[in-house]
């Protein structure tokens, strides 16, 4: 019998849930599959948000909702409860638990040598054809079907801030905040997640650290209520939508539910997807212009824990808010002098660290990789520039707009066609309908697929 190759290039939450659900598939249908996890830092089932080892950066999704097997809910809450943790359904786990917990299920999911994981450690630089990935180092990898499951790219660098020992560039890089609880004040740009994480992680390591947050808004991440919300149903009109019908829908539902729009959230976050479909390019160029991080605050929502940690850090002026932009900064001590326009005012301030964390750089040709797939014209970007343009099912549209059947991606590359495509249950529930499309690639004679 013949064993199917499959290649999957990015072995973050994205690339591993893709491998445990055709590893799965191919054990209950008895066939044959060798599934190849290339990374390139060997952080293979943990990537950007599970190689945390700071037991204060919690998952911010219930563990009810983290299964990394599609159809069973439960599987996280009962892994974790065998492994001698206190975890209830309703609970935030650290992030560093999740990534052991992936890292098991990826290897119980594997059957040598029927069902084959191999794990790389290495840079994807290009395809050949559709045939096999060339890894940087010169080795390939040939496969019968490529998935494409790269994450979210770095920040954007910060212009006029040079690069400097005590600036941080990427926040998510290996060891990247190691330094930085030394005690010296630190300006963290960008009042999201990853603000969070900096903040709680310096401020432990070091109890004298003052944290600077700037963003232009100075929105931080909402709580989650204690106890989960129930849905509460949007109604919305049929057919095409405008981001206005949206939100009119979403302020009344907000009303009847007696100004408690967590329940609102609940009952929008399963229909994203399909919202994201029917507002057409233009409105979706209006959601992102004006609604989009407004929607982000409320819907990555963090763990009462962190939401509490992070109140006593502002209640004791470890943590302050600051709203305004990054002018640029140059080298001052050891640290940086940053100039921020505050309330229209220039301003200098003088730190010890600056942290760029602005949130991903949605550009997919920042990354050589995926830039020479669109050079080649092997895949293109997505109208709205937020990642690739693909089908539905995650087929990678080269540029002329043709669906692959051999490349596919998952996960945050599909952002431009899904929006709602970043957090695990979006992205299991993608690699889970994608299993048995990769199977079948697989095994399909490569004429009539090319014919
Ligand atoms: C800090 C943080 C916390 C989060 N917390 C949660 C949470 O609690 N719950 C939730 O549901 N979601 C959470 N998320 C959302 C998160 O995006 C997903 O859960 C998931 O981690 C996305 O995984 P990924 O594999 O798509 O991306 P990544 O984790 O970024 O993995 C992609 C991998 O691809 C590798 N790679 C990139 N280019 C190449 C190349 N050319 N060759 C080889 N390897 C390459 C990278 O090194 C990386 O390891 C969080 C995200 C972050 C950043």
């Amino acid at each position: 019998m013949d064993t199917s190759s499959i290649a999957v290039v990015g072995g973050g939450a994205s690339g591993a849930l893709t491998a445990i659900h055709v590893l799965r598939l191919a054990r209950a249908r008895r066939t044959r599959v060798a599934v190849t996890l290339i990374d390139q830092h060997g952080r293979h089932a943990l990537g950007q948000a599970y190689a945390t080892t700071d037991p204060y950066h919690l998952l911010n999704t219930r563990a009810d909702r983290m299964s990394a097997v599609e159809g069973a809910p439960g599987h996280f809450v009962s892994w974790a409860r065998a492994a001698g943790l206190d975890a209830s359904e309703a609970g935030f786990l650290p992030r560093a638990v999740y990534g052991r917990y992936l890292r098991e299920v990826l290897a119980a999911s594997a059957e040598p040598p029927a069902r084959a994981l191999h794990l790389i450690t290495g840079t994807a630089a290009g395809l050949e054809g559709d045939r096999a990935v060339r890894l940087a180092d010169g080795r390939r990898v040939a496969a019968d079907a490529v998935v494409l499951a790269l994450g979210n790219r770095a920040p954007a660098p910060l212009p006029g801030v040079p690069a400097h020992a005590r600036h941080v560039a990427d926040p998510w890089a290996a060891g990247a905040l190691a330094g930085v609880g030394d005690g010296a004040s630190v300006l963290v740009l960008g009042t999201g997640l990853t603000m969070v994480d900096v903040a709680l992680t310096v401020t432990r390591a070091h109890p004298g650290t003052v944290v600077y947050a700037l963003s232009r808004r100075g929105l931080l991440p909402r709580a989650h209520p204690p106890v989960p919300a129930t849905p509460v149903p949007v109604v919305l009109p049929d057919g095409p939508l405008r981001v206005a019908d949206l939100l009119r829908a979403v302020r009344r539902a907000v009303r009847a539910n007696a100004g408690d729009w967590h329940g609102v959230m609940e009952g929008l976050r399963p229909r994203t997807q399909e919202l994201w479909t029917r507002l057409g390019p233009g409105e979706r160029r209006i959601f992102l212009d004006r609604v989009a991080r407004y929607w982000e605050v409320h819907r990555h929502r963090i763990p009462p824990a962190s939401a509490a940690a992070l109140a006593e850090l502002r209640d004791s002026g470890r943590l302050r808010l600051l709203r305004g932009g990054l002018a640029g900064a140059v080298p001052a001590g050891t640290g940086l002098r940053v100039r921020a326009e505050l309330d229209g005012t220039v301003r200098e301030l003088d730190v010890g660290w600056l942290v760029n964390a602005t949130g991903p750089r949605p550009d997919v040709t920042s990354d050589p990789f995926l830039a020479g797939l669109v050079s080649t014209g092997a895949a293109r970007r997505d109208a709205l520039g937020l990642g690739l343009d693909a089908g539905p099912d995650g087929a990678v549209r080269d540029a002329k707009g043709r669906p692959g059947e051999r490349v596919f991606a998952v996960g945050p590359l599909l952002r431009g066609s899904l929006y709602e495509t970043t957090a695990v249950p979006e992205i299991r529930a993608q690699a889970a309908a994608l299993a048995p499309r990769l199977l079948e690639a697989a095994r399909v004679p490569r004429a009539r697929l090319t014919a």
